[in-house]
């Protein structure tokens, strides 16, 4: 928690923030962290300030780099003294790119030139804690042979070093750690998910191209990637409350309490003073894993401790040093951290007033709530025990299978009764729709009855005779239909084959009656059938000549077109006969001719 950060920008005037959202978006969120009673504080708003994508995943360093050069941007609009230059006074270092001429010991021109730094970015793979890789960064590298370098003094290529000089530190210094390698053959990133240490404390001092002892830094937050793509997973933070020591982890809504260590302290263990390691030694030897893919060192904040994680992708320092012009953020630090900015104020007491009350509705609703359901699960439990009908006694009632789980699933039951679906067109309880019904004792429907109304009563004797009766009939005429069509099957193929000469005899469509016999179940028509004459018809209503396209007929004795016009009337409306000896259509044998 950078509180200088964040009270500086506390102070901005109200100009700047109308005319940056970033910056409005980005007090409104710091004030409701620091003082909203809610759980959790949702960040949409500053997102969409931001104009990013939130379906996007994005990388943490670039966000960085991306989010403090807009926000050094949008702060030099600021009118507030000291708020122009918060981003630059607090995160920006300078280093420079020395090379020396090995022969007259001389550097560079451009080695005096300062480059701005907002975060170091540190090789990790092959290395295991934060000093090893500082001391890659700043390690000095031999420019020999091909690489040899032209020293403007010694007027010739000449053997140098080139390393990178830290000349000044910023007051917040962040770490990225490269756990991305970039893998030039398959053009894709790989993780590094070694285990790497950082210590609690750091001395960046000595790091200085004119060293001094006055920078001392303190651990202050920990950015990690969890999961194991490069261009996917998921980040939580770890962030120390400089006022207390405490640390705390941010994993989207959810924040918990890590106690005094960046990891979570370890209950089991005791805090006993003695257990302490002695200060400045690396005590790596002995850590503990907590199953989080993190190890911690020791019970107790000490300044030689050491952490380890293997999946730590960002490690914030703040330096600690309180001797005066040590460090720049003093400058902010006269800004009142704890009061709001009070434009802020009202609106973050009116979002706490509606949630306290909020709070105490879902409370209340809770609790009435509970007693309900309570009660609801008692009344289906005294219903349901009683349900079962004795199978002997013919005193049982009919109820709807879908509505008796609706009433028994439901927080909330159906209002009524609804027997509807199981009834027949008579009223009454059909055999068919048996598996839609269950039987519940009379003392089982009398108590739902009497609660719910609705209906109808269907019981014991209600089964339905008409219907059952109605299915017996089908059932038999289904049969003689069978019976009957496999002695025509027979006239039907003696007709295909043209031996027809009984006298009257009728036209059918020759498709047709060649489609029927193959049919497997010829009692079924299906709804595409027109009949066995539809395609014999002109559009005139009369019989079409037979060279007319599709118009193919056969002649079929009486008793077969009979049957046919007996089965097929049932499902068509207009089937039109044609006798053997009735003429086609004048009007299309013309047509056709022509
Ligand atoms: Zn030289
Ligand atoms: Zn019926
Ligand atoms: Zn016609």
């Amino acid at each position: 928690m950078n509180t200088s950060f964040r009270s500086g920008i506390f102070s901005l005037d109200l100009d700047v923030l109308k005319k940056h959202p970033v910056l409005d978006q980005l007090v409104r969120l710091f004030a409701q962290l620091q003082s909203s009673k809610m759980a959790f504080i949702d960040s949409t708003p500053f997102i969409k300030a931001l104009e990013l994508d939130n379906g996007v995943q994005q990388d943490s360093h670039e966000f960085l780099t991306l989010f403090l050069s807009l926000l050094e941007q949008s702060l030099s609009h600021s009118k507030v003294p000291g708020t122009r230059e918060i981003v630059q006074h607090l995160f920006r270092g300078s280093v420079s790119h020395v090379t020396r001429c090995s022969s007259c010991g001389k550097d560079s021109a451009a080695s005096s030139k300062s480059e701005d730094f907002y975060e170091l970015e540190l090789n990790i793979k092959g290395f295991n804690n934060l000093e090893e890789s500082l001391d890659d960064y700043f390690s000095e590298e031999g420019l020999v042979g091909e690489n040899q370098y032209f020293c403007e003094s010694c007027q010739k290529r000449v053997d140098a070093t080139r390393c990178i000089k830290l000349r000044s530190l910023p007051p917040v210094v962040n770490f990225q750690l490269k756990r991305y390698v970039f893998l030039p053959k398959t053009t894709t990133k790989k993780k590094i998910s070694s285990s790497f240490s950082f210590p609690g404390q750091l001395d960046m001092g000595k790091r200085l191209s004119n060293p001094t002892s006055s920078y001392t830094y303190e651990l202050a937050a920990i950015l990690i990637h969890k999961g194991t793509a490069a261009n996917s997973g998921h980040y939580v933070a770890h962030i120390k409350d400089e006022s207390n020591g405490q640390w705390w982890e941010f994993d989207d809504e959810t924040v918990s309490k890590l106690g005094l260590h960046p990891f979570g302290e370890n209950l089991g263990k005791t805090s006993n003073k003695d257990d302490r390691k002695p200060q400045g030694i690396s005590i790596e030897g002995s850590v503990t894993n907590n199953n989080n893919g993190h190890q911690e060192a020791a019970s107790s904040s000490s300044p030689g401790e050491m952490f380890s994680s293997t999946d730590a992708y960002m490690l914030m320092y703040k330096c600690t040093n309180k001797d005066g012009n040590a460090t720049e953020s003093n400058k902010i630090m006269e800004f009142n951290n704890s009061l709001l900015p009070h434009h802020f104020l009202d609106e973050i007491n009116e979002q706490n007033a509606s949630c306290m009350k909020s709070c105490e509705e879902y409370q209340s609703k809770k609790g009435s709530h509970l007693a309900y359901i309570t009660e609801r699960r008692q009344e289906v439990k005294s219903i349901l025990i009683e349900a079962p009908a004795n199978p002997e006694d013919n005193s049982y009632f009919w109820i709807s299978t879908d509505w008796l789980r609706q009433w028994a699933d439901n927080i909330t039951p159906p209002l009524s009764i609804d027997n509807g679906p199981i009834q027949c067109e008579h009223g009454k309880v059909p055999v068919s729709k048996l598996t839609s019904m269950k039987r519940l004792s009379a003392a089982a429907w009398q108590k739902l009855f009497s609660k719910y109304g609705g209906g109808p009563t269907l019981s014991g004797d209600d089964f339905c005779m008409v219907c059952l009766k109605d299915g017996a009939k089908n059932a038999v005429s289904a049969d003689v239909y069978r019976d009957r069509k496999e002695s025509f099957k027979n006239l039907a193929e003696a007709a295909l084959a043209g031996s027809c000469s009984d006298s009257p005899s009728y036209f059918i469509s020759k498709a047709w009656l060649t489609h029927w016999l193959r049919r497997k179940n010829a009692g079924i028509l299906s709804d595409a059938d027109n009949g066995p004459t539809s395609a014999l018809r002109c559009r005139h209503g009369y019989l079409l000549p037979e060279h007319a396209p599709g118009a193919k007929r056969v002649s079929v004795p009486e008793s077969l077109w009979l049957f046919l016009y007996q089965t097929i009337s049932e499902k068509v409306d207009d089937v039109v006969t044609f006798p053997s000896d009735c003429q086609p259509c004048k009007i299309c044998s013309q047509e056709l001719e022509q």
